[in-house]
Parts: structure tokens; sequence; C-alpha cells
């Protein structure tokens, strides 16, 4: 099963991930938790990625699509994998077509995971106050600037992904559970 979960910051992306990897035993493939594990290692990836993370902007592509070509390598992925935070621009999307084409896979769906604003907002800043400020990217001005990038970047995405019928779209606003029902109800269509 090879996915990619699509959908706005606090959309519950990586809440749904972690469900998806234990029920298909898949390789969960965040690239913003990669990006933060470089940065808390003092890496050069990380010393480049951090001040354009912090503002809520997108680290270039070119780097993205290197980190994403190589993990997809790995072992853990051959059973499948879920792409959490990638593609966000549509030059990613396009590399990200080489890269499986050059392996000689395809994907299986996007979950395209829907929510208003104000409510991605609120989550944002609730898992800010539960994580003693872990992300410098999880507060009011900069959730904004996400949310727009999202809206500028990523969100194009769906229609590049629906003209290839890959598109489920999803409720993001109900409970997690009802949205991983919603989830495995569409992916077993
Ligand atoms: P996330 O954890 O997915 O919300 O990502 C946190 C931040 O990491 C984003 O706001 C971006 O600055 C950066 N990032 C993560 N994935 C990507 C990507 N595919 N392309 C560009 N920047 C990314």
């Amino acid at each position: 099963m090879r996915l990619i979960l699509l959908g706005p910051p606090g959309a519950g992306k990586g809440t749904q991930a972690k469900i998806l990897v234990e029920k298909y035993r898949i390789a969960h493939l965040s690239t913003g938790d990669i990006l933060r594990a470089a940065i808390s290692q003092g890496t050069e990836l990380g010393k480049a990625a951090k001040q354009v993370m912090d503002r809520g902007e997108l680290v270039s592509d070119e780097i993205m699509n290197g980190i994403v070509s190589e993990r997809i390598e790995a072992e853990d992925c051959r059973n499948g994998f879920i792409l959490d935070g990638f593609p966000r621009t549509i030059p990613q999307a396009e590399a990200l077509d080489r890269i499986l084409a050059e392996k000689g896979i395809g994907l299986d769906a996007v979950i395209e995971i829907q929510a208003d604003e104000d409510t991605l907002v609120e989550r944002v800043l609730n898992r800010a106050k539960q994580s003693n400020g872990e992300r410098a990217d999880d507060t009011g001005e900069v959730i904004r600037k996400r949310l727009q990038v999202y809206r500028d970047q990523t969100e194009p995405l769906a229609k590049f992904y629906r003209e290839k019928g890959l598109v489920q779209s999803i409720d993001g606003l109900a409970s997690i559970d009802e949205v991983a029902a919603s989830i495995a109800e569409a992916l077993d269509k």
C-alpha cells in the first residue's frame, strides 16, 4: 500500500498515519519529522531548514526531493509507505512521479483530509500547549502563514491527483476514530 496523506497543518495527518502504519504494516514517512530530527541532531540539513520552518515557509523542493528519494529506498518501505507532508508543491509531486516511475511502482491512493481554518488554528494551538513549545512553528502567527502556504502551494495538488483518479476526500472535523473509519472505508473501495 502506497499512500499520500494530503491536508493542511492540524488536519490530523500524523495521527491518522500512525493508525494506518499499524493496520497495514507500512512505513511512515513524515518529512516534517525528518526535518525536526535533523534540527535536533544539529546536521547541515537541520541548520539550513530551521529558519525556513520557524517562519512557516517551505524548505526547497530540491532538498525535499532528495530526502524522499533516498528515504523511499530504505528496507522498511518495501511493503509500502505513507507520505505525510510530502509532496507539498507541484514540482515535488512531479519529482515523486519520476522517483516512483524509476522504481516501477505507483500510488494506491491520495487521502485528502479536509477541515476549516478556524478549527485548524485551534487544534494547532492546543497541540502547542500540550507539547511544551516543542515546535517553534506552532504559534498563532506562524500557523496562519502555514495555512496560507498550504492554500497557495499545496492545495493545487488535490487537482493534480484528482486528474489521475487517485483522490479520496475525507471530513477531518469528525473524531479521530470516525476519520480513521472513513479512511479505511475509502481504501477498501
Ligand atoms: P509538518 O510537520 O509536515 O507540518 O512540517 C513542518 C515544516 O517542515 C513545514 O512548515 C515546512 O517548513 C517543512 N516541510 C515539511 N515537509 C516539507 C515539504 N515536503 N516541502 C517543504 N517543506 C517541508
